[in-house]
């Protein structure tokens, strides 16, 4: 009998010697943007949190207040004890921003996304994904029991020719990222959406990218699931769908009937940052502006969305990158296997609206003239 930690030795050295293992740094975020590790003050373009809300004063009153109110926690499950005031105002005013009768709020966007799915699609049903979907997502999919097929990135074309087999299963549901995390890109919605109804599906889309800073339409969209915690700088999910749909999620939903609500001042605060945000689009208009102006400068194709992905293939390749950009006070993380997949490692910067135009156009320098070059050829 191998002991557990010899055995959790082994696979840290193998991970290493990929370059695969991945270690926790303490980093301060003491304002929007800039953050500090090892005593050094860098400019992060690796949060998403993209409104800068997370330290806006406001939002901090909101959570500091809800805190005095109701505590710090929530105390039980939500069908419990735990349904505080908040988290029903919180849900009606998300379900008018999404368009649709009602909302249901969890944990994270995490546990929304694995809480959702098993409830829509069991044994005898199918799933439809795109092969980038979050990680979450296919956490969801599998503790459905449904089949899961998987179609080539934003590819409806393929998506189409495998719901071929639609007649053999019970209910069906397609699943997309609205703007994936990890690319920025778009997907096709309104086209999934008609995929959709011309072959009896439900349509779920995970918008955590794009509330807040690129929102497109969603018309069609069965379940449009996001988080609070990018744009609404806080912590928790959500899913806004119609009124039945959203009480068979609260009676139903595994991650919310056997998990506890989450802190009231997390709810307050992502209360306060979605009125911020819907009062000044001026600002909800600056991450996608601050990448296009990035990506512009630097020759890579126009982002669509507020995170903009270098792709550098090689693992070393992109943790060289990254350290390379550290010295020169920027944070933008290397995002390697598996959260991406095999061969397309890459810095994923993250744009925000408080980014100073000069530093964007520092960085932008940077990786034209010294991260792009780095690219093994293909
Ligand atoms: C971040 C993210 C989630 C998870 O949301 P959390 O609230 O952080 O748990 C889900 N889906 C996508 C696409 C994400 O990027």
């Amino acid at each position: 009998m191998t002991k557990l930690s010899d055995f959790a030795s082994a696979k840290l050295a193998d991970l290493e010697t990929r370059n695969l293992r991945r270690t926790l740094v303490d980093t301060l975020r003491t304002d929007g943007i800039w953050v500090n590790r090892g005593g050094r003050r860098l400019l992060s373009f690796s949060c998403n949190d993209y409104l800068n809300l997370t330290h806006d004063p406001r939002v901090k009153q909101a959570a500091i207040a809800a805190i005095e109110t109701y505590g710090t926690g929530a105390g039980a499950s939500r069908l419990i004890t735990g349904n505080c005031p908040v988290f029903g105002e919180l849900e009606a005013r998300l379900a008018a921003h999404k368009h649709t009768d009602a909302a249901c709020l969890f944990g994270s966007g995490y546990l929304a996304n694995t809480g959702i799915i098993p409830v829509i699609v069991g044994e005898g049903d199918l799933l439809v994904m795109d092969e980038l979907a979050h990680s979450c997502l296919w956490t969801g999919a599998k503790l459905s029991r449904a089949d899961i097929l998987t179609f080539r990135h934003n590819d409806v074309g393929h998506a189409r020719e495998l719901l071929a087999i639609r007649a053999n299963y019970g209910n069906a549901l397609i699943v997309t990222e609205s703007i994936f995390s990890m690319d920025g890109d778009a997907a096709p919605v309104a086209d999934l959406a008609q995929l959709a109804r011309d072959t009896a599906c439900w349509l779920m889309t995970d918008d955590a990218h794009g509330l807040g800073v690129c929102e497109t339409d969603s018309s069609g969209v069965d379940l449009k699931m996001g988080t609070l915690s990018k744009a609404l700088a806080s912590y928790g999910g959500y899913v806004c769908a119609d009124g039945a749909v959203v009480d068979l999620l609260k009676t139903r939903a595994r991650t919310v009937v056997y998990s506890t609500g989450l802190p009231p001042a997390s709810a307050a605060a992502a209360l306060t940052a979605l009125d911020i945000m819907e009062k000044d689009p001026q600002l909800a208009a600056r991450p996608l502006r601050n990448a296009q102006a990035f990506t512009d400068a630097c020759g890579l194709p126009r982002a669509q969305s507020a995170v903009v992905p270098v792709l550098l293939h090689d693992e070393l390749v992109a943790l060289e990158a990254q350290q390379m950009l550290e010295r020169e006070g920027f944070l933008a993380v290397a995002i390697r296997p598996p959260t991406v997949p095999k061969g397309t490692a890459r810095l994923r910067l993250a744009f925000t609206a408080q980014h100073p135009e000069d530093e964007i156009a520092r960085l932008a320098a940077l990786v034209r003239d010294r991260v792009l070059p780095l690219k093994p050829q293909a």
